[in-house]
């Protein structure tokens, strides 16, 4: 039974494929822009002088102090270089972190933004933006958030180191796996759920074999795509609101917490959303906390909270910041079910099957 549904539509411009950024300076002058500001994180500064450069003319310089969590005080003095340079776009290449500041720049300006991602986080497709001042990380969503244009290029993910690549990947899976029970799911954000998620899937393993395996690259940017886009366009429950806990108010890495998060919020959630996720348990396996553990162990993922600091000392707290406010999820739960969720993630046991 096709059940009652709204689609909203997907706005944005996307470009995909091989050799894509080539397309840059085409699709700045698309946006009716002449002077782009390239954005990049200091790790990615000689990327974005190189973009710059073969924008030539339409080019207005490089900002390269994109930073994790997009702290105000960057995106102020980003906002500055951009006045300084006549700059009347931006373009953010890199990852969540770089589109990140895109977003901010775009939305205190009206700066048509033009986002390029080389990581799989998948922030270019939303209409959200997080922000930390004073400490204080503070989320909201805008239509006018959404960077105007996308563009994918595999080529740059090759470099994308191993580590990243499966925690980011896992990232992306977890934007699937809550859209597909998200109150406002719909047919089409489904289909693109469950697509995302054998691509991811199958991807990863081709790329830990080989990294620089263009075909298994194109894979994983193909469903890191799919992924961020129904990210996008439904609300999300328990397993992004945890996330956001652990880097907002314990500041754990963003990809890392995902990746290990997302076996024990699946496993939990699971029995409450058997029918919605259906497509994730066709391609993971029917125990879904369990075989997306297994999935992340063979892939090399990190699997216990308490590598990056996060130990059962911190669990009380983040229980009870976790349960404060209601949001949609599909299975009740109180502070205590929480702990022993976390106290799972915490010492990197597999889910129990349930
Ligand atoms: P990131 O952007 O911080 O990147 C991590 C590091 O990897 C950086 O140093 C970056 O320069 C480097 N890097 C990126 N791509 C690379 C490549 N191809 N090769 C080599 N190095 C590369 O990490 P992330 O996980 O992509 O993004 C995390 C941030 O994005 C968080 O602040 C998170 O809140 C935000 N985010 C927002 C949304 C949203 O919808 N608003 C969605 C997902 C993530």
């Amino acid at each position: 039974m096709i059940d009652d549904f709204l689609f909203k539509g997907i706005p944005t411009r996307v470009l995909f494929g091989t050799g894509t950024i080539g397309w840059a300076g085409d699709e700045v002058a698309r946006l009716g822009a002449g002077r782009a500001l390239v954005l990049s994180t200091p790790n990615q500064v000689a990327d974005a002088e190189r973009l710059a450069a073969d924008l030539g003319d339409l080019a207005a310089g490089v900002f390269s102090g994109a930073t994790m969590h997009t702290p105000t005080d960057v995106t102020e003095t980003a906002l500055d270089t951009a006045r300084a340079a006549g700059a009347d776009c931006v373009v953010s290449l890199g990852g969540g972190s770089t589109v990140g500041l895109g977003k901010a720049m775009s939305i205190r300006t009206g700066m048509p933004h033009l986002a390029i991602p080389t990581t799989y986080a998948g922030s270019e497709m939303t209409d959200i933006l997080g922000e930390t001042k004073d400490g204080e990380k503070t989320t909201r969503r805008d239509p006018a958030i959404r960077p105007a244009t996308v563009i994918y290029d595999v080529s740059l993910t090759l470099g994308l180191p191993a580590d990243m690549t499966v925690t980011s990947a896992l990232n992306a899976a977890a934007h699937a796996v809550e859209a597909l029970y998200a109150p406002d799911a719909n047919p089409v954000l489904g289909q693109m759920a469950g697509e995302g998620l054998r691509a991811i899937h199958d991807g990863v393993p081709r790329v830990i074999a080989n990294p620089a395996d263009p075909e298994g690259r194109r894979e994983v940017l193909y469903g890191a795509w799919l992924c961020s886009t129904v990210l996008g366009q439904a609300e999300m429950g328990l397993h992004h609101k945890l996330c956001h806990v652990l880097g907002g108010s314990f500041d754990m890495p963003h990809a890392q917490t995902h990746a290990i998060l997302l076996p024990h919020t699946a496993g939990f959630n699971a029995p409450a959303a058997r029918q919605q996720l259906a497509p994730a348990m066709a391609v993971f396996g029917d125990d879904l906390g369990g075989a997306l553990w297994d999935f992340a162990k063979s892939a090399g993922a990190p699997l216990a909270l308490s590598d990056f600091g996060f130990t059962e000392n911190d669990i009380p707290r983040a229980a009870e910041i976790a349960t404060r406010n209601r949001y949609a999820n599909p299975r009740a739960f109180r502070e205590a079910e929480i702990a022993a969720l976390l106290n799972a993630a915490v010492q990197g046991n597999r889910p129990q099957t349930i």
